[in-house]
């Protein structure tokens, strides 16, 4: 049980490493100690207030990226909280502390695993890297995407890059991501002619406008998703306009939505389409948009089919690939690696008070890296 000891040694260390985002509080410094031993090679990439670190052993093909994130979410309502989110307990075979989910165990895991792995196998064939930046939780401007943008320049040529995004759902196991959905916000303002409500003939309504708007869109479809994707979902979060007397036609409204889209679209063609049917409006009006993220997909490969066996191998769990929920900076390396998945512990109590995550299902993680790598590099 050694190898499961270590694991939960290098979470607790972790975990106690107080890294409220963008902050890094020591831990990629502490993995990198943890790598020396193992002719790890170390580039620090620090931008601003963000610390990335890249650490790679060998330089032959195929190269094995292990990624992910230093940094936490803050704690939250302390009193809500059993332990100290940033003193690492263990109850029942339980680890708790901030990041136990959200990913300091995956990167745990990840060490662990490939610490065994070279001394079990030191005559391994390609290389390993581990890319861990401290701004993922954040604006996550100057972390992932950065080193990307240099990897590209230097043709550090990533062949299988894995995640450890909690992505486990209903049970430990269940669930790879292997791409996920786009998201762009826009901040509509529909703008009319103020006027006197009992002389409607004088005045523009917007609220009216808007209201024929809102109904077209609701009932229009933008796609009807594919084989990895559900279809484009649009959603209004508000419909504001600051008039409040009752006899008062407002001069605009201002409409704040959001879609979710697939890879059937990108922003430029969601920002026509929107754009066609505010013409046919004919009102006034400005638009500003905002895209986080474009959607990306890895379609099923030698990663997914690797990582799908192993973890049907260690935990006996069917799991499948989905794109459902936020976004990652699996979005970045994707643009970039030949092939990106995502593969973590539960993520049922990620970003909330008392985050933990199931010992067993560390030590099983641990195996399941190990596994790959194994599959991989031998
Ligand atoms: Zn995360």
């Amino acid at each position: 049980m050694d190898e499961v000891f270590n694991a939960a040694v290098i979470a607790k260390k972790l975990i106690e490493k107080k890294s409220i985002t963008p902050n890094d509080g020591g831990c990629q410094e502490y993995i990198k100690k943890e790598l020396e031993n193992y002719k790890f090679s170390c580039e620090n990439i620090n931008l601003e207030d963000v610390k990335n670190i890249w650490l790679r052993k060998g330089s032959d093909r195929p190269l094995v990226v292990f990624a992910g994130h230093t940094d936490v979410v803050p704690s939250g309502n302390i009193d809500e909280w059993h332990t100290d989110p940033f003193t690492p307990e263990i109850k029942n075979n339980i680890l708790y502390g901030r990041g136990a989910s959200d990913m300091k165990s995956s990167i745990a895991a990840m060490v662990a695993a490939t610490q065994r792995f070279i001394k079990d196998n030191p005559n391994h064939k390609g290389s390993i890297g581990f890319l861990l930046t401290s701004d993922e939780e954040g604006p996550a401007k100057y972390g992932t995407q950065k080193v990307i943008e240099k990897f590209k320049k230097n043709n550090t040529n990533i062949d299988y890059c894995i995640v450890g995004e909690p992505t486990s759902s209903k049970k430990f196991g269940d669930t790879i991501k292997n791409g996920r959905r786009g998201s762009i916000t826009g901040h509509l303002k529909i703008i009319g002619i103020q006027g006197h409500i009992a002389y409607p003939e004088l005045a523009k309504n917007p609220i009216h406008y808007a209201g024929t708007l809102i109904n077209d869109l609701n009932n229009f479809k933008w796609d009807n998703g594919n084989k990895y994707f559900p279809e484009t979902s649009f959603q209004i979060s508000s419909v504001r306009s600051d008039e409040v007397a009752s006899n008062m036609i407002p001069r605009s409204v201002d409409i704040t939505f959001n879609l979710r889209f697939s890879n059937e679209l990108t922003q430029e063609s969601i920002k026509s389409k929107f754009e066609e049917k505010l013409s046919e409006l004919g009102c006034q009006f400005e638009i500003k948009w905002n895209c986080s993220a474009e959607p990306f997909i890895t379609g099923e490969g030698k990663l997914t089919k690797i990582l799908q066996s192993a973890i049907k191998e260690i935990v006996n769990v069917e799991a499948s690939l989905s794109t459902s929920g936020g976004t990652s900076d699996a979005r970045f390396i994707s643009q970039h690696a030949k092939e990106t998945v995502e593969f973590g512990p539960l993520n049922e109590t990620a970003h909330k008070v008392n985050e933990n995550i199931n010992l067993q299902n560390l030590a099983e993680l641990e195996k399941i890296y190990y596994a790959v790598l194994c599959k991989i590099l031998i």
